[in-house]
């Protein structure tokens, strides 16, 4: 039996931390007191990194050097003792994992898909994107330009609709805020806001997402709905002549919104 559970790090990162058959791993420590904390004297037997910022990684060099862990990630960041690369499969808990490159908000930005073994022939799966795709929107380009980040998120949003999607940041209610802004008429964000104003209220998390909630409420991944395409074009005082243009006059938008 997996679980995964968020670990709440600073403001509003989420350190993911699963467990199965008395292992335990988490995704993008960047600190490393709140999983010391959360392991509670139980051994860290693992360390998944999605990409280089430091909210992500901080917590490396002191949990190795606590648990003697393996690290898993992109090359080039310090502490990684395991580089992936796209098309790399490993196993994490004894689970069959699936590394996908999902740059634009990073160059090195890895996204990992883990398939936990289900009744009869099937698998949940759960999908760690780190800062590609959240709930309701997307990362920032810090590096990589709108073409890229659109396609990573169309490796995403690809993936089968009950894909659970386990973001690194608490930001649900404010991209809500700005996909009603996007697609006023909207019914299923409408929806989606009163239901994770509720959660929020209770101070529980709003994630996971799903990849079929992520289609029906994230406009990143409407750019195809034309009152998406529209709404972008008012905003960017210009017509779009592609999605991917929809996509970036959005994503301008929203980091001004
Ligand atoms: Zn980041």
């Amino acid at each position: 039996m997996l679980t995964i559970s968020p670990i709440p790090a600073f403001n509003d990162n989420y350190i993911w931390h699963l467990q199965r058959g008395g292992e335990h791993w988490v995704v993008d420590p960047g600190d490393a007191a709140p999983v010391v904390e959360a392991l509670d004297g139980k051994p860290l037997d693992g360390i998944l990194i999605t990409h280089h910022h430091a909210d992500h990684t901080g917590g490396i060099a002191a949990l190795c050097k606590r648990y003697d862990c393996p690290v898993y990630g992109p090359g080039s960041i310090d502490g990684v003792t395991h580089p992936i690369a796209a098309g790399d499969s490993l196993s994490v808990l004894g689970m069959p994992t699936e590394v996908i490159d999902v740059p634009g908000h990073t160059l090195d930005h890895l996204a990992l898909l883990l398939r936990e073994p289900a009744e009869g022939s099937g698998a949940h799966i759960h999908l760690f994107c780190g800062d590609t795709l959240f709930a309701a929107g997307c990362g920032r380009l810090f590096e990589g330009t709108p073409a890229q980040m659109y396609a990573s998120l169309g490796k995403l949003s690809a993936l089968p609709p009950e894909t659970r999607v386990y973001c690194a940041h608490e930001y649900t209610l404010a991209n809500l805020k700005f996909a009603a802004a996007a697609e006023p008429g909207n019914n299923a964000v409408h929806n989606r806001i009163a239901e994770v104003e509720a959660l929020r209220a209770d101070n529980r998390p709003s994630l996971p997402s799903t990849v079929g909630e992520e289609l029906a409420t994230n406009p990143f991944l409407r750019c195809h709905v034309p009152a998406v395409a529209r709404r972008a074009a008012e905003c960017a005082g210009k017509e779009n002549s592609d999605e991917v243009e929809v996509f970036a006059s959005l994503r301008r938008w929203k980091d001004n919104f």
